[in-house]
């Protein structure tokens, strides 16, 4: 049976994980010769890892690691201020490529800690980015998973309560939390601005604009990035199996049928509700909607997308959601750096593209494009 499949826009790279990887690029180039440590995972894909590490770079999980006054450049997740502690002690010169939506939810933690809040700080315990938000205010802090959490936390004054998210958490479950948080603390202060970013609510809403006209969702992505596995959820949510891959080599041939057809299996996300039994006529195409976490390159997604048509064979589209254009700039210190050694850094901006279906190959067949109809 044919495919047909329809390529979610947006998908992969956010532009806090352009800018991360492109810290490690040009501090490579910029460094040149220089060893470059990583604490942690630049971002949380394994093929983006591994292919600095062939360039040299070296990742570290604890800062004592990284040789004194060598160069170290933090995730995208951020750090908590006492790995920036550390940093200094041993002389390193860091460079920070925090995503600044990350730090946003940082610098509202050291604010409302200084009003003197309790802040409730939403999201997965041992996330890089959780952790490092909740070192910002440590004695101010506690984390919420699920509102299982609520009756064991220790609130000092109901009314001096305020609660942050993690960025890249599922907007439906969040809320659920949220809800839950308002229904035992009535007077919870919320963040100023949403701390689910951009990037993350859009994603999210483009699977669960389409995903409920499809047999199959893929989401391109590691198993540790917590906004791929959060978009095999809302497809799961929507009513349509979903499966977190790396790369091509995870299809598998059998997870290709219509959506009726499906058993749960065991390492798929099932759904919990929807439209999973509705008929469908069965000289049909599969349709298959095809997406990729924010940290997952789009090579990969348009392999993904080549093995699929090599072997079904079948129709591509894209279907624009959401259109982006968010872009940041060059952390301070690699701009030093490149100043030391004369390079302008205004000549430096952001190489590191958005997905781009001019550029990539995607398969032998037209690739059609067709706007989505703005309900997200
Ligand atoms: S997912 Fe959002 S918060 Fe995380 S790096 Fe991307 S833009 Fe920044």
């Amino acid at each position: 049976m044919p495919l047909r499949v329809i390529l979610s826009n947006p998908r992969g790279f956010c532009a806090g994980v352009r800018m991360a990887i492109d810290v490690v690029d040009q501090a490579l180039e910029v460094l040149e010769g220089q060893p470059i440590y990583v604490y942690h995972e630049i971002v949380h894909n394994k093929h983006v890892v591994g292919r600095f590490r062939d360039r040299g770079v070296t990742f570290v999980e604890s800062i004592d690691d990284v040789p004194e006054g060598s160069i170290v450049v933090f995730s995208a997740h951020g750090v908590s201020p006492q790995v920036r502690q550390e940093a200094d002690q041993r002389r390193l010169t860091w460079i920070d490529a925090t995503c600044p939506l990350v730090t946003k939810v940082h610098a509202e933690a050291i604010r409302y800690a200084r009003q003197g809040y309790q802040i409730l700080l939403v999201g997965h315990r041992n996330h890089q980015e959780i952790i490092g938000t909740a070192g910002e205010a440590p004695d101010a802090t506690q984390v919420v998973e699920s509102p299982d959490d609520i009756p064991n936390l220790h609130i000092v004054d109901p009314d001096r309560l305020v609660y942050l998210t993690q960025t890249t958490l599922s907007t439906d479950d969040a809320q659920v939390i949220i809800d839950a948080l308002r229904a035992a603390f009535p007077n919870i202060k919320a963040p100023p601005g949403e701390d689910i970013c951009y990037a993350t609510t859009n994603r999210q809403a483009a699977v669960r604009q389409i995903a409920p006209e499809c047999d199959l969702v893929l989401v391109v992505g590691s198993g540790n990035s917590s906004n791929s596995v959060r978009l095999t959820e809302i497809a799961a949510t929507a009513g349509t199996p979903a499966y977190l891959i790396d790369d091509a080599s995870g299809l598998r041939d059998e997870w290709i049928v219509p959506k009726r057809a499906v058993a749960p299996t065991r390492g798929m996300a099932v759904a919990r509700h929807g439209h999973a039994d509705q008929p469908q006529a069965p000289e049909s195409p599969i349709t298959l909607l095809l997406t990729a976490g924010a940290s997952a390159p789009e090579d990969l997604v348009a392999g993904v997308c080549r093995e699929l048509l090599a072997r079904f064979g079948g129709t591509i589209e894209t279907r624009d959601i959401v259109e982006e254009d968010v872009e940041f700039g060059i952390p301070a210190t690699l701009k030093r750096l490149m100043r030391d050694r004369g390079i302008d850094p205004a000549d430096r901006r952001i190489r590191v593209a958005p997905p781009d279906v001019t550029r990539e190959t995607y398969g032998a067949v037209p690739l059609t494009i067709s706007a989505g109809d703005g309900r997200h």
